[in-house]
């Protein structure tokens, strides 16, 4: 299947930063455990008596030092697997991050991780000029999957048991991506007019009751995205004050949900809130209560970062930090990252209402981080690392409970609320 880079405007190269090969627990298969360990590594001094690999769960790990990086991490934060023996001999999962993988029917979408930082910066090669690499992990997807797993597969839901073609889903999503990039509007207005749509079009049917005439597809698809969109710009106040704030109970489930999104369990920064089953106990508790000092889910979090400094507006973002929002969310609506396999199987509309949560959960972290001492730039881009991080690959936010909270927030219109309160 072909690999499609996206039409937003991504760039991204490795500056060897080290933090992937600090951060993640990286899966190694049998095959590259194999290999790893013929690569004659125990002769030197440095490895006597250190396992090239952890058994946690029936999987097995690459190891890690006592400073927190990988066991084939140098001094000069290089990977020395990759140094001597080049990149085809490390594991996959540190070959292919950050990039991402979506299959879309005939072909793959190119998507990132704004996690490692050069992608949340922007720093490198356009992601077009990647796509050999792209292309040789695909290769690879493809030969490991049952035949025909891959191409042919249906798209996601709209919801429920509503499909529509895979050109219709990506018609939705260069809609939604477009609006995205809408600069006439505050960032966060941009998304309560989508999930003003989102929520027309929950209560729409697609088929046409097989009548293929009646079916809404291809260009009366695109029609009606435009006539909602036109009419999402009469309805959705212009302004984040004019929107009524959310409730005591929505703002404690999204609370709840953002404590999932700025969490970090492994790594040199997994937060001193997660060691251990009592002290997540109490973080949940205190992200329910919401008030005193927020738990240290996240080792960035200092001790000043209180739950009242996440109800201070941050005030007008700077460009700087809106493209950054921009170019993150249209990466996740173009890739398609924010449905089906990739989120946790949440249906199209679910999915878009997921992606739209993490706008105000990077606001509230960002709020909590100046509250912390960052400054507002700064404390974006960590905050867009650190849900982006979660985002679609902690196994929590794929839980029924997390689950049944978006659906809670999005049914009860608290959404666009907490998008105006938090983006303010
Ligand atoms: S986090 Fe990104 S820039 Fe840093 S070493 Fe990993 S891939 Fe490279």
């Amino acid at each position: 299947m072909q690999v499609r880079s996206l039409p937003v405007l991504q760039n991204w190269d490795c500056h060897s930063c080290g933090d992937c090969c600090r951060s993640y627990a990286v899966p190694a298969t049998a095959d590259e455990r194999r290999r790893i360990e013929g690569q004659g590594w125990e002769s030197l001094p440095e490895f006597a008596g250190v396992p090239f690999f952890v058994k946690r769960r029936g999987e097995f790990y690459l190891n890690h030092r006592a400073d927190g990086g990988c066991v084939f991490l140098g001094a000069d934060n290089l990977c020395r697997i990759h140094g001597k023996f080049g990149s085809a001999a490390k594991p996959l999962a540190c070959r292919i991050y950050p990039f991402l993988l979506v299959p879309a029917g005939d072909h793959w979408n190119l998507g990132l991780r704004l996690a490692c930082p050069s992608a949340t910066e922007n720093k490198g090669r356009a992601l077009g000029a990647q796509l050999g690499d792209a292309r040789e992990y695909a290769a690879y997807f493809e030969s490991t999957a049952a035949k025909g797993v891959l191409e042919g597969a249906a798209p996601p839901p709209l919801a429920g048991s509503q499909f529509v073609p895979w050109s219709d889903v990506a018609r939705i999503a260069t809609a939604f991506s477009e609006m995205l990039a809408n600069d006439a509007d505050p960032f966060e207005r941009r998304w309560r007019k989508i999930l003003f749509i989102v929520a027309m079009l929950k209560k729409a049917t697609f088929e046409g009751g097989g009548d293929a005439k009646k079916a809404v597809t291809g260009g009366k698809l695109s029609e009606m995205l435009h006539v909602l969109g036109l009419a999402a710009d009469d309805d959705e106040p212009k302004t984040a004050t004019e929107v009524k704030r959310p409730g005591w109970s929505g703002r404690t489930v999204f609370r709840q949900l953002v404590a999932v999104f700025s969490r970090k369990d492994h790594g040199v920064e997994k937060g001193a809130a997660q060691r251990g089953p009592v002290r997540r106990f109490a973080s949940a508790v205190k992200f329910a209560v919401g008030s005193g000092r927020v738990p240290k889910v996240h080792a960035v979090i200092t001790d000043a970062a209180t739950f009242a400094g996440g109800e201070v507006p941050l005030g007008a973002l700077s460009d700087n930090a809106v493209s950054l929002l921009a170019r993150w969310h249209r990466l996740k609506v173009e890739s398609l990252q924010f449905c089906g396999a990739p989120n946790f199987g949440l249906s199209v509309w679910e999915g878009l209402e997921s992606l739209a949560l993490t706008f105000p959960a990077a606001m509230w972290l960002a709020r909590v981080l100046v509250a912390g001492g960052k400054a507002p730039d700064a404390a974006v881009t960590q905050a867009v690392r650190m849900v982006d991080d979660n985002f679609g690959f902690n196994p929590l936010l794929g839980s029924a409970r997390q689950k049944f909270a978006l659906r809670l927030l999005a049914n009860r219109g608290d959404l666009p609320r907490l998008i105006a309160w938090y983006g303010r």
